[in-house]
C-alpha cells in the first residue's frame, strides 16, 4: 500500500505536462490498495485563483483522472490546500530553527525578488548572525525571511526510480528561503512538510524538480522524519527539443477538449510517451495501463 500525491499549483490552465504527471500518479493509485491524494499548492498568493482550481479539478476529472483524498474529498490529513495550513508551516520552521537548521536573513525584500526571480544564489551573509540577536531583531518588527541552513561539505543522494542513484554535492546549494518575509512558505519547505505529514510514500514529479529534491532531502533529514521514494519523469517536448510550450501549439488539456479531442485518445497518447510496448501496441484500455 503506498500512497502518492499530485500537487499542482492553481495559476493557469492545466498544461499536458503536469497532466502526464498526474496520470502516472493515478496509474499507480489504482493498484495496490494505493491512495491518491490532490493537494493545491497555492502559497503564490498573487497567482493562485480558486477559479484555476476549479478548472483544475474539471480538466482532471474530463481526462479521466480520479484521486482519494483532496480539497473537494475530504481525508485523514485534511486541509489539502496549502493556503489553509500556515499554522502548521510555522510550527516546523521554528522546529528547524530551533535546531540550528534555519535562521533568520535580514538582506532586503528586493534580494528575496530577484532570487525568486533569476534562482541566483544566496551569498550566505545573515548565516552566521547569533541567533538570539536575530531573535529580538524580530521581535522588534525587523522584516526577515527564514532560510535553510545547507550543510556544508555533504554528498546528498537519494534514489530515484527512474533514475537509479541520484548525487549532489551541497556546496553547489545555496541556502533556500523556506518562510518569505510575508510569513508564507516557499514550496522546497510547504512540500516536505505536507508529503511528510500527508504520509506520501512515493513522490512523482517532473525532472525540473531534480535539484529541489536535494534541497527537500536534507530539510527530511533535518527534521529527523522519513524520506519518501522519488520518481522524476522526463518532460514533454515539442518537436524541436524544447520544453512544449504554447510556441509549439495546444497545450492546456482544456484546448484539447475544445478541439474535439477524445478524453481517452489524450489519455492514451500521454500514457505513451517516453516508452513503448514490445510489440508496438499502441492502444491500451485504462485496466492494462493500470
Ligand atoms: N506545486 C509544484 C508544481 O506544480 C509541485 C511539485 C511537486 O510535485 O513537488 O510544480
Amino acid at each position: 500500500m503506498s500512497r502518492l500525491r499530485f500537487a499542482p499549483s492553481p495559476t493557469g490552465l492545466v498544461h499536458v505536462g503536469n497532466l502526464r504527471t498526474a496520470l502516472y500518479n493515478y496509474l499507480l493509485s489504482q493498484k495496490d490498495e494505493n491512495t491518491m491524494v490532490l493537494r493545491i499548492e497555492d502559497t503564490d498568493e498573487e497567482r493562485s485563483t480558486r477559479a484555476f482550481e476549479e478548472g483544475l479539478i474539471t480538466d482532471l476529472k474530463w481526462a479521466g483522472i480520479d484521486w482519494h483524498e483532496g480539497p473537494d474529498k475530504g481525508g485523514q490529513y485534511a486541509p489539502y490546500r496549502q493556503s489553509e495550513r500556515k499554522e502548521t508551516y510555522t510550527e516546523y520552521a521554528q522546529k528547524l530553527i530551533n535546531s540550528g537548521n534555519a535562521y533568520y536573513c535580514f538582506c532586503s525584500k528586493d534580494m528575496e525578488d530577484s532570487e525568486n526571480k533569476d534562482k541566483t544564489g544566496y551569498s550566505g551573509k545573515c548565516r552566521t548572525l547569533d541567533i538570539k540577536e536575530s531573535i529580538a531583531r524580530v521581535n522588534k518588527g525587523e522584516e526577515a525571511t527564514i532560510r535553510f541552513k545547507i550543510p556544508e561539505n555533504q554528498t546528498v543522494r537519494f534514489k530515484d526510480i527512474v533514475r537509479k542513484k541520484v548525487v549532489f554535492d551541497s556546496n553547489l546549494l545555496s541556502d533556500p528561503i523556506i518562510v518569505r518575509s510575508s510569513g508564507i512558505p516557499a514550496y522546497n519547505f510547504s512540500v516536505v512538510v505536507d508529503d511528510h505529514l500527508m504520509a506520501i510514500d512515493i513522490v512523482i514529479r517532473g525532472e525540473d524538480h531534480l535539484s529541489n529534491t536535494a534541497r527537500q532531502v536534507l530539510i527530511y533529514i533535518a527534521l529527523g522524519v522519513n524520506i519518501p521514494k522519488f520518481a522524476h519523469l522526463s518532460m514533454v517536448m515539442g518537436a524541436d527539443n524544447t520544453k512544449l510550450s504554447k510556441r509549439h501549439g495546444s497545450v492546456s488539456v482544456s484546448e484539447f477538449k475544445k478541439n474535439g479531442y477524445l478524453s481517452e485518445a489524450l489519455f492514451n497518447y500521454l500514457a505513451l510517451l517516453g516508452w513503448s510496448a514490445k510489440n508496438n501496441k499502441e492502444v491500451f484500455t485504462r485496466e492494462e495501463l493500470i
